[in-house]
Order: C-alpha cells, then sequence, then structure tokens
C-alpha cells in the first residue's frame, strides 16, 4: 500500500507528552482558580482584627472552618475564612461588631459558573483527548479498529494480481463461461443491442484447489475493469453488525465503479443455510450479514454492469434465497483436471522450472488421477525444492516420481527404526496387494511397490495406475479393489498366520467402497437398486447421511461384513495357490525396496 504523503506525521508519544503537559497545567492553575474565584485565605488574627474592626458583615461556621463576607482595604466586600479556634466569646463578639450570622456563604458568584467549571469542562476535556486519541490508534493499526463498518475490500486492478486466462491450465468450459462475462462487461452495447442480459451473479462451483480463486484472479487480468475481491470468512468479524456494514459498503463502492466486477470468495462462511433454529447462538450476526447481501443483490439491476462472482467448494451447504434466479443463477463448475488437463497443469507451472529435457509429464499425469491443480503445483515445486537438495541444477524424472508420492503420501520417513522382521511382514503384505492385483482379470496394473516408510504413517505402498481416465467404475472393478486391499493382509496370514495393524487404512478404504456399493451404486444383490444413503456434499465423499431404517442399517452391516469376507477368502486363495511366487516377489522387494510395475511384471513371468 502506498503512504499518503499528507499521512506524515508525528509519533504518537509526542501527542501523549501534550495532552499530559496540558492537563497538569488546567489541573494546578485554570480549574482551582475557576472554582473558587474570591474567598481569600487569612489568619485567626487578622479575622479577629477584623471583628474589631468592624468589618465582619456575615458569618457562616462550617465543620472546619469559618468562612465570612468583610470589606476589605479597599471597602469592596468580599469573602474570606480561616480556621476554627477555641474562642467562647466570640459568638458576643460578633453580634457586638454588628455582623449577622448565615446558615452558609456561597463561596462562588454563580452556581451554573461552578457547575461548568467542576463537571461539564472537565469531561469535555476528557472526551476530546479519548477521540484524538482513539483517532490516532486507529490510524495506527491500519484504519480498522475504531472505523465501524468500513468494508477492507481490495481493489484489483488488471497488472495487480498479474494472472490471466493463460495461467489457468484446463478448465476450458469455465473461461468460456467468465470470458463472456469478461466480453460483456468491454461491449455492453452488443448485448443491448439484441436484447440480452447477464446473468447478475455467477457461482463457481468446486472442490478444493481447482483453481476457483485463480480463475477469478484472472478475469480480473481480462476484464480491465475494476475488480473487487473479499473473501467471505472477511465478512465475518469481531464486532455484530459489521458483516453486514461491510457488505453495504463493497456494494456502494462497486456501484460507484461500475462497471466493475465484485467477487466474494468462499461465500459459504456466509451464505450458508438459515435453518432459523438459533441453538448455539451465534448465527444472528451470519443471518445479518446474508441478508444484507441479497438485499443488496436485489438492490441493483444488471445493466448497470456490476457482476458478482463467487466462489465455494460447498454448494449444497448454501442458503437457496442465494441460488433463485436474479442472484446466483449461473454455476459454473470447476471440476478436478482430467488426464490431459493435469499434464496441461503441470506444464503451466513447470514454465519457471529449470527441467531436464526428458521430463515426461504424461507418466506423472497418469499417476496422479485425483490430483487436484493446487497438488499438482505443489509436486512440482517439491519436486524442485528436492532437486536443489541433491545438489542438481534441473529438476528430473525421478524428482517428479518422487515428489508425487511426497505430496500423496507424505515424506519419506528417513532414519525410521523398522526391524528385519517388521520389514519382512510389510514386503509381505505389499507384494499381498500386487500380487492379486495382478491375478485378477481386468484390474488396474501394479505400476510402484514400495516399502521405504512415509511420514504420514504408511509402512509400504502398492500404487496401481489405470491405463486410461475412468470415469465410471463397473461392479466388476470395485470387487476387484475390494480383493486387491484385502490382499495384504491375506498374505500376511498365509505367510505368517497372524496378523498386524498394517492393514488399518486397507481395511477402512473396503469398508467404505463395500458400503458405497450396497448403500449408493445399487450394486448388493440383496438390497438391489435402492438409495440408503444420500450424499451430503459432492465434493466431499465422506460427507453422507443414512436414509433407511435401523433394521436395514443392521442388514447392510451384515452385507458389507459379507462382501468382505469374500474378497478377503478370494485373496487368500490366490496367495496360496502362488505362495512361491510370493515368497520370490517379496524377497526381490526386500532388497531393493523399491520396485516398478515394469520390473514387477518381468519377475512374475519369469
Ligand atoms: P480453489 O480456490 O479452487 O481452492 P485455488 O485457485 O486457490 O483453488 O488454486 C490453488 C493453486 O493451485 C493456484 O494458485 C494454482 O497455482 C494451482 N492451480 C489450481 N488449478 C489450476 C489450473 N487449472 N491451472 C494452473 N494452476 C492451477
Ligand atoms: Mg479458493
Ligand atoms: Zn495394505
Amino acid at each position: 500500500m502506498k503512504t499518503d504523503p499528507k499521512n506524515t506525521r508525528k509519533p504518537l508519544a509526542f501527542y501523549y507528552l501534550i495532552a499530559m503537559i496540558v492537563i497538569m497545567l488546567l489541573n494546578a492553575l485554570v480549574f482551582p482558580a475557576l472554582m473558587s474565584p474570591h474567598v481569600t485565605e487569612v489568619g485567626y488574627s487578622d479575622f479577629l482584627t477584623m471583628i474589631e474592626e468592624n468589618r465582619v458583615q456575615e458569618v457562616a461556621m462550617d465543620t472546619d472552618q469559618i468562612i465570612f463576607s468583610a470589606a476589605d482595604e479597599e471597602g469592596e466586600t468580599a469573602i474570606f475564612k480561616t480556621g476554627l479556634w477555641p474562642d467562647d466569646d466570640l459568638v458576643n463578639r460578633l453580634k457586638d461588631s454588628g455582623a449577622s450570622f448565615a446558615a452558609a456563604i456561597p463561596t462562588q458568584d454563580s452556581p451554573l459558573l461552578s457547575f461548568l467549571t467542576g463537571w461539564i469542562f472537565p469531561i469535555l476535556f476528557f472526551v476530546l483527548i479519548g477521540q484524538l486519541m482513539s483517532r490516532m490508534l486507529s490510524k495506527k493499526l491500519g484504519g480498522n479498529a475504531m472505523q465501524f463498518g468500513k468494508s477492507n475490500a481490495k481493489i484489483y486492478v488488471e497488472s495487480q494480481t498479474g494472472k490471466t486466462f493463460a495461467d489457468v491450465a484446463g478448465q476450458d468450459e469455465a473461461k468460456e463461461a467468465l470470458n463472456e462475462i469478461v466480453d460483456f462487461l468491454h461491449n455492453p452495447q452488443k448485448y443491448k443491442e439484441i436484447g440480452a442480459s447477464l446473468p447478475k451473479g455467477a457461482l463457481l462451483v468446486g472442490p478444493p484447489g481447482t483453481g476457483k480463486t485463480l480463475l477469478a484472479k484472472a478475469v480480473a487480468g481480462e476484464a480491465k475493469v475494476p475488480f473487487f475481491s473479499i473473501s467471505g470468512s472477511e465478512f465475518v468479524e469481531m464486532f455484530v453488525g459489521m458483516g453486514a456494514a461491510k457488505v453495504r459498503d463493497l456494494f456502494k463502492q462497486a456501484a460507484e465503479k461500475a462497471p466493475c466486477i465484485v467477487f466474494i470468495d468462499e461465500i459459504d462462511t456466509i451464505g450458508k443455510k438459515r435453518d432459523g433454529a438459533h441453538g448455539m447462538g451465534g448465527n444472528d450476526e451470519r443471518e445479518q450479514t446474508l441478508n444484507q447481501l441479497l438485499t443488496e443483490m436485489d438492490g441493483f439491476d444488471g445493466a448497470k454492469g456490476v457482476v458478482i462472482l463467487a466462489a465455494t467448494n460447498r454448494p449444497e451447504s448454501l442458503d437457496k434465497a442465494l441460488l433463485r434466479p436474479g442472484r446466483f443463477d449461473r454455476r459454473i463448475p470447476v471440476e478436478l483436471p482430467d488426464l490431459q488437463g493435469r499434464v496441461a497443469i503441470l506444464n503451466v507451472h513447470a514454465k519457471n522450472v529449470k527441467m531436464d529435457e526428458n521430463v515426461d509429464f504424461d507418466a506423472i499425469g497418469r499417476a496422479t488421477s485425483g490430483a487436484s491443480g493446487a497438488e499438482l503445483a505443489n509436486i512440482i515445486n517439491e519436486a524442485a525444492l528436492r532437486a536443489v537438495r541433491l545438489g542438481r541444477d534441473t529438476v528430473s524424472q525421478s524428482d517428479l516420481e518422487e515428489s508425487v508420492e511426497t505430496v500423496i503420501a507424505g515424506y519419506q520417513r528417513k532414519g525410521a527404526v523398522i526391524s528385519e522382521k517388521e520389514k519382512q511382514i510389510i514386503a509381505y503384505h505389499e507384494i499381498g496387494h500386487a500380487l492379486v492385483a495382478a491375478r485378477l482379470k481386468n484390474a488396474a496394473p501394479v505400476h510402484k511397490i514400495t516399502i521405504i516408510p512415509r511420514t504420514s504413517g504408511a509402512l509400504g505402498y502398492t500404487m496401481q495406475v489405470e491405463e486410461e481416465e475412468r470415469v465410471l467404475m463397473s461392479r466388476e472393478d470395485m470387487l476387484n479393489q475390494l480383493i486387491t486391499l484385502t490382499g495384504g493382509r491375506a498374505a500376511e496370514e498365509v505367510v505368517f498366520d497372524s496378523i498386524t495393524s498394517g492393514a488399518s487404512n486397507d481395511i477402512e478404504k473396503a469398508t467404505s467402497i463395500a458400503r458405497a456399493m450396497i448403500t449408493r451404486y445399487g450394486m448388493s444383490e440383496q438390497f438391489g437398486m435402492v438409495a440408503l444413503e444420500t450424499v451430503n456434499n459432492p465434493y466431499l465423499s465422506a460427507d453422507t447421511s443414512l436414509m433407511c431404517s435401523q433394521d436395514t442399517s443392521a442388514r447392510v452391516d451384515a452385507e458389507v461384513q459379507k462382501m468382505i469376507a469374500q474378497a478377503h477368502d478370494k485373496a487368500v486363495k490366490i496367495l496360496t495357490q502362488d505362495r512361491e511366487l510370493m515368497d520370490r516377489l517379496t524377497k526381490h522387494l526386500l532388497d531393493r525396496e523399491t520396485i516398478t510395475g515394469a520390473e514387477f511384471m518381468d519377475l512374475m513371468k519369469a
């Protein structure tokens, strides 16, 4: 941020000092003088003298002092005070001198003035000081602490995001849809002539890391119109009511700058369904913010040229009101990249990295099915880091392959202590997976087997890679997966006649596959094509909820057990038959720690 030239301010301490000095002066001089303007303190002997000279006019007794009015030297009446002394005869002498006795003598001329000086002025003074301080404080804190309701939406213009559509690999449909919006903002005339009006808002929807934020930034780069960007979480602030105020402010700014684009990232943080029940209390603030957003979206018409983009990976949790026509009525899906997309993303991110001439992105793309753009970008970076660590000046294929595993399975756990016996168990376990997979018809080929432990906790790892992109899974594919997953534990049983905790991850995966086959894919004979579970979030596969009776649910559990037991039996059968081959393969794996799919196939044939 640039600093305002007018803002060359003196340090805070300077103002502090000035304020302190002023307060001290006022305290010592001005206030006391104002409060008791005319009372003169005199000694008791002076008082006695004045009585003798008959100058005392009125006398009042206080608890600890005598206040009296008397003519001073020039004959003017003034107010005096003096201390109390034991003086039995005082009353008589005063009476003789002609003084009168009063209940009280006001020590000040005007009660209003005394009220002002005693109360109002000091209070005013401190309020002013307080305001001055808070203003300075809020300047120091970047203008955020005390300025209630000011949005800190950043205005991105083209040069500032520095991203264009060229930085986004794949995602052609999303780019096309966004391009239309950009084009509209450039030539609104073209659209007006034919009578088309653009949707007010578009929602980028897709799993995390697929480039939604990146796409929005690229739109800013392409659009050459002002681009307001704010993240949903920024609306949810410390003070109640700030969120709604921020929305108001954001749209006010946008209206001034139209044509322009407003981008709300992670809109689900404010746009969650309003459920009416405020059990936990804190919902009010979010609802207020959401209501304000809806109001603002309705408040302007698209012809003005404000287009609202938003991004979320939880579209199902959004309030229906947001998705109504006239609001975010256009959805732009931003999906996980396919093989082509993955290779393109790898290429984009490799542009600024020195690569070996013979790196094969196609192979990396194949090994990373299901990876998001963010993960792929991470893979390139990890590979570059590894190359530096090993003292090379270009990134090689092995760096890339290693970083695929790093990103997918965690870092290699160097120096982890594993006994020979454990290593043997792990090797048999992994060969068990691989051999079962190789013996099954139409199972995905083995790509790599390793018994190098990972920080993620995996002690070994068998990677299978499909020959081509798959969008559909058949029942056979899923059963093959089940059998392959149980292969590890089966090998332990066949060889050692005992089982270990090493299969926990396999068991978890197998259970969820078997469950999904029964409850979601209609692949079990017992239940047929009945949905027993709904998927709450298509991008979080674990986010499901049951929709069947307790009785059915118990039968589903039994069916899951049966399917896995059958798969396990099959794996045990295969491995028992191939025991000799399994021993040979395991010995080789123990020697090398890592073997490739090609080596594995060669050994199978030998
Ligand atoms: P999202 O907002 O969808 O969670 P981001 O836009 O933040 O994901 O993406 C994170 C990073 O991943 C980007 O900064 C970029 O480096 C990389 N990335 C994701 N998708 C792509 C893509 N299609 N092309 C190039 N890079 C991508
Ligand atoms: Mg994002
Ligand atoms: Zn396993």
